[in-house]
C-alpha cells in the first residue's frame, strides 16, 4: 500500500514507523526544516533547551511501547511542587508523600490535614493501569472541576497555575477528566527529562526510519482520500493519514472539527543565564499570586538542575501562558522576578525567548471519550493530539488508532 502521512511530529512519526515495519511503502511531508514538531528542543550556548516547559512521563501506557526511556539518559524531576507568593515571599512545598514520605510533613503544613486527604483520595482515584477513564465520563471543566471539590482557596490557588501551566490554558477550560487523567500520571510514574531536550523523544523514532521517503521542507496544501496537493500538483497514494496540528487540520479538512474549534494556546518561555542558582532543586516553582495585578509569571523551572551546563551555567526558564505571553518584555519579567528572587536578577543575562502558538488543541469540554469518534473525514485518516487528548499519551494512542484501523500490527520497541 502506498501511504502518504502528512506532518512529521511524533503522531505522524508513529504512523510512518507502523506502515513502514508493516512493508507499506510510505512518504512522510512536514512542512518545517525538522521533524518532531512540537516536541522541539534548541541548542543555544552548547546545551539543549527546550521549547516550552515539557516533560515526559513515564506513566503513560504509550511512551512504554514506543519509547526506549533508557536511550534517552532521562532523569527525573521531583515528586512535588514548590510555590512561591511573591508579595510576602512565602513558600510551600507540595509532594508525594506516598513516593517520598519526606513530603508529608511539609505537604501538610501547606494545604492542611483535610486537602491532604483530597489529594490523596484523588490520587487513589486515578487507576495506573488505565490513566485516561477519567475521560470516559462527562465531566465539568477544570475551572468548575476544581471548585466543586472543595479545596480550601489557598490550595486553589496552588493548583489553577498547575493546570494552567499543564493545559496552557488560563481559563481551565479543559475537562477535569483530563485533569485527572495528568493527576494519574503525576501518581504513578515520573516526569522525565531526555539528556538532550524533549526532541530526543521524536528523533527516536525518526531514527527507526529506513524506507520511509521523508520529505522536509514541503507544506502540504490539501489533501483527499487518494492524494497529496504540493505546489498545485497533487500526487497519488492508496492512503493518506492526516498528522498536523488542530488548527492545520482544519483549514485543510473543515470537516475534521466539528464542535472543536481551535482555541490560540500560547506560552512563552524567558530564558535568563544567572551566575548562580536561585534554587538548587528539579522542580517546579509555581506562582500562587499568577494572574493578580503585575503577577504574569506562572512558574520558573531550572532545566540545568537536572541536566548541567557542561560550563556550570545556571539556566532560569520563567513560563507565561494566554494573554501574558503575548509580546513579553524582558524587562518586566526580570523585575518581576526580583520580586522572587531579589536583587540578584540583577546580575542574570537574558539568553533567549521562545513563543509557541497553537501550542494545544481545544476538545469541547462537553466531548466525553477519550479519542474523537471520527478518526477517517472524508475518506482521510486523522492522528495527532486534536484527535485525543493534548498529550504525549494523547498523541501517540491517536496514532495507534489509525494503525489499528489500517489492520496494521503496532511495531516493536526498538
Ligand atoms: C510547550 C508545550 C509543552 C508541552 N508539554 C507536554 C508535557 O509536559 N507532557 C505531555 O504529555 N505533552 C505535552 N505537550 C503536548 C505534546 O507535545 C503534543 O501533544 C504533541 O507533540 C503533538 O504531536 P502531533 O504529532 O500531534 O503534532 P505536532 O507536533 O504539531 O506535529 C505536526 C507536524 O505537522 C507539520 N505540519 C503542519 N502543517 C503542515 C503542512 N501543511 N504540511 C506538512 N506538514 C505540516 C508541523 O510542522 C509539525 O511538524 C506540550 C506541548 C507544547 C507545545
Amino acid at each position: 500500500m502506498k501511504v502518504a502521512v502528512v506532518g512529521g511530529g511524533l503522531a505522524g512519526l508513529a504512523v510512518a514507523l507502523g506502515c513502514e515495519e508493516d512493508g507499506h511503502d510510505v512518504t512522510l511531508f512536514e512542512a518545517s526544516s525538522e521533524l518532531g514538531g512540537r516536541m522541539k528542543t534548541l541548542q543555544e550556548a552548547n546545551h539543549p533547551l527546550d521549547v516550552g516547559f515539557h516533560v515526559l512521563h513515564t506513566a503513560y501506557s504509550t511512551v512504554k511501547r514506543w519509547i526506549d526511556l533508557d536511550a534517552l539518559q532521562s532523569k527525573p524531576m521531583d515528586a512535588c511542587t514548590m510555590t512561591i507568593a511573591p508579595s510576602s515571599g512565602r513558600r510551600r512545598l507540595l509532594g508525594d508523600a506516598l513516593r517520598n514520605p519526606r513530603y508529608l510533613l511539609s505537604t501538610l503544613k501547606s494545604v492542611g490535614i483535610s486537602d491532604g486527604l483530597r489529594f490523596l483520595r484523588w490520587r487513589m482515584s486515578t487507576s495506573a493501569r488505565d490513566l485516561e477513564r477519567s475521560m470516559d465520563a462527562p465531566t465539568a471543566t477544570i475551572a468548575e472541576g476544581l471548585g466543586q471539590r472543595n479545596f480550601r482557596a489557598s490550595t486553589q490557588r496552588v493548583l489553577q497555575p498547575l493546570f494552567a501551566g499543564i493545559t496552557l490554558d488560563p481559563t481551565l477550560s479543559e475537562r477535569i477528566g483530563f485533569a485527572d487523567f495528568t493527576w494519574g500520571a503525576m501518581s504513578h510514574g515520573k516526569m522525565v527529562m531526555p539528556r538532550d531536550g524533549i526532541a530526543a523523544v521524536p528523533n527516536q523514532l525518526a531514527a527507526r526510519l529506513r524506507s520511509t521517503e521523508v520529505r522536509l521542507n514541503t507544506s502540504v496544501e490539501g489533501v483527499t482520500a487518494s492524494s497529496v496537493v504540493v505546489n498545485g500538483h497533487p500526487e497519488t497514494f492508496d492512503r493518506v493519514v492526516l498528522a498536523v496540528p488542530q488548527h492545520v487540520a482544519g483549514r485543510m479538512l473543515p470537516d475534521s472539527l466539528g464542535e472543536h474549534q481551535p482555541v490560540e494556546r500560547l506560552t512563552t518561555t524567558v530564558v535568563f543565564v544567572a551566575p548562580t542558582a536561585p534554587f538548587p532543586q528539579a522542580r517546579l516553582l509555581l506562582n500562587e499570586e499568577w494572574g493578580e495585578e503585575g503577577q504574569h509569571v506562572l512558574h520558573v523551572h531550572l532545566p540545568t538542575n537536572l541536566h548541567p551546563h557542561p560550563d556550570g551555567h545556571h539556566w532560569v526558564v520563567a513560563t507565561l501562558v494566554g494573554e501574558d505571553a503575548e509580546n513579553v518584555d524582558v524587562e518586566s519579567v526580570s523585575a518581576e522576578l526580583t520580586n522572587w528572587f531579589g536583587p540578584s536578577v540583577s546580575q542574570w543575562s537574558h539568553l533567549t525567548t521562545t513563543t509557541v502558538r497553537h501550542a494545544l488543541p481545544h476538545i469541547n469540554p462537553a466531548h466525553h471519550a477519550r479519542a474523537l469518534p471520527n478518526l477517517e473525514v472524508n475518506g482521510v485518516l486523522l492522528a495527532g493530539d486534536h484527535r485525543t487528548h493534548p498529550s504525549v499519551q494523547g498523541t501517540l494512542r491517536s496514532a495507534e488508532r489509525v494503525l489499528e484501523h489500517l489492520s496494521i500490527p503496532l511495531p516493536r520497541r526498538a
